[in-house]
C-alpha cells in the first residue's frame, strides 16, 4: 500500500478517477454519502457504479459492487484496475473511503474464479489530495477460498 500523488497517476487512472467522481455525484443516500467507483476490464472498457444507500449496509449497493456487476452484465470477467472515490458525511474531503469488507470478499472471490488473484485498487479522497494504491492481496489477506491447494503461505490470493 503506497501513497501517490494525483500528478503521478497515468492518463487512464485519471480518467477512471474522473468517471468514479461523476458516478459518485449520482449516489442515492439518506445520509449524504457519495461514493463512486470505476473499473477497467481486460478490453479496456470502463464500468462505473455509485452507492445506493438503504437502511442498513446489507440492503445497500456499494459503488464497487455496481461497477463490478455492470462489467459482468456486459459479459466481461477480468478486471484490471478499480478506482474508488468517496465523500462520507462524517469524513473530511481529504479522507479516503476504502472498500467495505463485503466488497473485498466479492473482489477476492471473482478474482479467484478467473485465476487472476489480484487487482490494483486506487482509492482517492474527494479532493484528490490523499490517494493510495493498493491491491486485493493487501486489502484482504488470507481471503476465504474453497480451493483445495490453499495453504497458509498463500496469503489468500495466490494459487
Ligand atoms: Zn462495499
Amino acid at each position: 500500500m503506497k501513497k501517490i500523488e494525483y500528478k503521478n497517476l497515468n492518463t487512464t487512472e485519471k480518467k477512471l478517477l474522473s468517471t468514479a467522481q461523476d458516478a459518485a455525484l449520482l449516489s442515492i443516500s439518506k445520509d449524504g454519502h457519495k461514493v463512486g467507483a470505476a473499473l477497467i476490464d481486460e478490453n479496456n472498457k470502463v464500468h462505473s457504479g455509485t452507492t445506493i444507500g438503504r437502511t442498513r449496509i446489507v440492503g445497500s449497493v456499494c459503488a464497487e459492487q455496481m461497477a463490478l456487476d455492470n462489467m459482468l452484465y456486459m459479459g466481461n470477467k477480468i478486471q484490471k484496475k478499480i478506482v474508488i472515490i468517496g465523500k462520507l458525511n462524517e469524513y473530511k474531503e481529504n479522507m479516503i473511503c476504502p472498500p467495505c469488507g463485503r466488497c473485498r470478499e466479492m473482489f477476492a472471490e471473482i478474482l479467484q474464479e478467473t485465476g487472476i488473484y489480484d487487482i490494483t485498487f486506487i482509492i482517492s479522497s474527494w479532493n484528490k489530495k490523499n490517494i493510495i494504491k493498493t491491491s486485493i492481496k493487501e486489502l484482504l489477506p488470507l481471503a476465504f477460498s474453497i480451493k483445495k491447494d490453499r495453504n497458509y503461505e498463500d496469503s489468500g490470493n495466490k494459487k
